[in-house]
């Protein structure tokens, strides 16, 4: 596929040719959508290693990289202690299907990290995470509707693939195919930090709400922080209701602070789903919370839920490593935040510089650079953010050897491997792509 839009090198490269061969046999060339780079008009980069904040292509082109394999990576890429963790775990077998002394541990590392999972189960997804979260959601309280958020991405669940924000939006897919309408009718989609329709909706369905689940830093339309009072809000609505709270944590769960976004905001809910950074990379998922609700799950209680693979060795010896390094390093946090923060900000003064309208939402390493004014609070405000100028934008910087996700709607990761010479070299490709987008619209 030639694309006449960005005339790049890399077309004619390895990566081209990878994809050629992909096509053929992956459905668009990749197994998972947002990585086939239709979002910015061109083909995807394929990758052969990485270390620290840096990536390779297939071409041999480095990058620094703001994708972390889409959050897990908060530590950099092939970190050490990471590493020899799943050596070691890697000499005594790859999996047993029998309970391990490690999964264990890892349960204890994340009820001290993150107090409200009282208990958990590991799964092998944040998909099967937030599945899981809400089937034990009605099991638990007998009601079938579940209240999410627009834009609001929950992974690949029948019941929470409306209006999904970033994956879906980004190809224009209204909902997707497969998913029955009585299905959908059960999911009420609500505007983000709205109290007042969130009110009207348990108003109007009183008794009948099993649970709201909700990114508590929206990370999948983009950076979208909570406004202050969201929270709260939906911690006393469903406490009122008698329906649950579920924080879909997967991408901001040790990332916007070691406990999470509910550390940070100081909200307790009652489950919260898990992954991304508990596997350092390796596939794995979490669901906890309240123990009288977790005592719901089988073995223990009538709701069902299993998995061949759940509590996976390897996995769970890369989370331990993983969560180990963050409580070994008590300034890890305030240091990304601080580089994150220079790069906002400094994305921000550039653009205005260039007199390009953007508005950057961060909450600690996670950004967003919208090319629209703003202010970004919720899907709708998003979507109004010029999705041709990010695409331009995203091709000047990975000309420049920076790799951004390859959507408007995507949140930018800064890891814990980025360094102030690092957030230096991006500051100085943004100056140059700004000022390229500036050039075009005189
Ligand atoms: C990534 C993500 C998921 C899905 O996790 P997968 O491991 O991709 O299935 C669910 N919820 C949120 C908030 C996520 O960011």
């Amino acid at each position: 596929m030639q694309n006449i839009l960005f005339p790049t090198s890399q077309k004619t490269s390895r990566s081209a040719e990878l994809f050629e061969r992909a096509r053929k046999l992956i459905p668009g060339g990749v197994n998972s959508p947002v990585r086939a780079f239709r979002a910015v008009g061109s083909s995807p980069v394929f990758l052969v290693r990485g270390r620290g904040s840096n990536v390779v292509d297939a071409d041999g082109k480095h990058y620094l990289d703001y994708v972390g394999a889409w959050g897990p990576l908060l530590l950099g890429h092939a970190h050490p202690d990471v590493e020899r963790a799943v050596g070691q775990a890697l000499e005594r077998g790859t999996a047993f299907g029998f309970a391990t002394e490690a999964e264990v541990r890892l349960a204890e590392l994340i009820n001290e990290i993150v107090p409200s999972v009282e208990k958990v189960r590991l799964v092998t997804s944040g998909t099967e995470a937030t599945m899981s979260a809400i089937r034990l959601a009605r099991g638990f309280t007998e009601r079938k509707k579940i209240i999410k958020f627009i834009g609001g991405y929950h992974g690949h669940v029948d019941s929470l693939l409306v209006k999904a924000g970033s994956g879906v939006a980004t190809f224009s897919l209204p909902d997707s195919a497969g998913v029955p309408k009585e299905f959908a009718d059960l999911t009420l989609a609500l505007p983000y930090n709205d109290v007042a329709t969130a009110e009207r909706a348990f108003a109007e369905h009183a008794g009948q709400i099993a649970a709201v689940i909700v990114e508590p830093v929206a990370g999948n339309m983009g950076c979208v922080p909570p406004s202050q009072g969201f929270l709260p809000a939906l911690r006393e609505l469903t406490q009122r209701d008698g329906s649950l709270l579920i924080f879909d944590e997967v991408m901001t769960g040790f990332r916007v602070s070691r406990g999470g976004a509910q550390e940070l905001y100081g909200i307790r809910p009652d489950l919260t789903t898990l992954g991304k950074i508990i596997g350092g990379g390796l596939p794995i998922g979490a669901y906890g919370g309240r123990a009288d609700i977790m005592d719901m799950v089988a073995p223990e209680g009538p709701v069902y839920q299993a998995g061949t693979l759940a509590g996976n060795p390897l996995a769970v010896a890369a989370g331990i490593a993983m969560l180990e390094e963050l409580r070994r390093r008590p300034l890890l946090y305030s240091e990304m935040e601080a580089r994150s923060q220079r790069l906002a900000d400094g994305l921000q003064e550039l653009a205005v510089d260039a007199r390009i309208p953007t508005c950057v939402n961060r909450v600690g390493s996670m950004l967003t650079l919208f090319f629209t004014p703003g202010p970004v609070v919720d899907w709708s405000s998003a979507e109004r953010a010029d999705r041709d100028r990010f695409a331009k934008f995203f091709h000047l910087m990975i000309e420049r050897n920076i790799l951004l996700p390859p959507s408007q709607f995507e949140a930018w990761f800064v890891s814990a491997a980025h360094t102030d010479k690092d957030v230096d070299i991006t500051l100085d490709a943004a100056e140059e792509a700004f000022n390229a987008l500036a050039q075009e619209l005189s």
